[in-house]
């Protein structure tokens, strides 16, 4: 028998995933800003190079801030995939057993579309 989420449950999720939405792009706002405040600086440091240690500092900010942008960017498209699968009523329902996915995964990888025990099965 297929399982499915209540419509409380399931808003609960939505509500969950549109929360981290909100935060995701607050933040993303945030590293954008700064990567363009280094973008601009860029000549400015460039008058001031004299600081080596300075400039070698910023340029692993900046590298940890472009894997920032880029994994939270990933991370915000699976988020909407998530509420997609909503719509769609894929949401949380393996699609290899047919059975509800832990909660607790859900909450880790909202996108995912198989069940723990069914993931660690499938040998590719
Ligand atoms: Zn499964």
């Amino acid at each position: 028998m297929e399982e499915t989420w209540t419509k409380k449950e399931l808003n609960s999720f939505r509500t969950m995933i549109k929360d981290k939405r909100e935060s995701v792009i607050i933040e993303l706002d945030e590293a954008r800003e700064r990567a363009e405040s280094f973008t601009t600086g860029d000549s400015v440091n460039a008058i001031y190079s004299s600081h080596m240690a300075d400039a070698g500092s910023d340029q692993q900010e900046r590298e940890k801030l472009f894997y920032f942008l880029k994994r939270e960017t990933e991370f915000l498209k699976y988020l909407d995939r998530a509420l997609e699968m909503m719509d769609e009523g894929t949401f949380g329902i393996c699609k290899t057993c047919k059975k509800k996915i832990a909660e607790e995964r859900l909450i880790e990888v909202p996108h995912t579309t198989q069940c723990f025990s069914c993931k660690s099965k499938v040998k590719f």
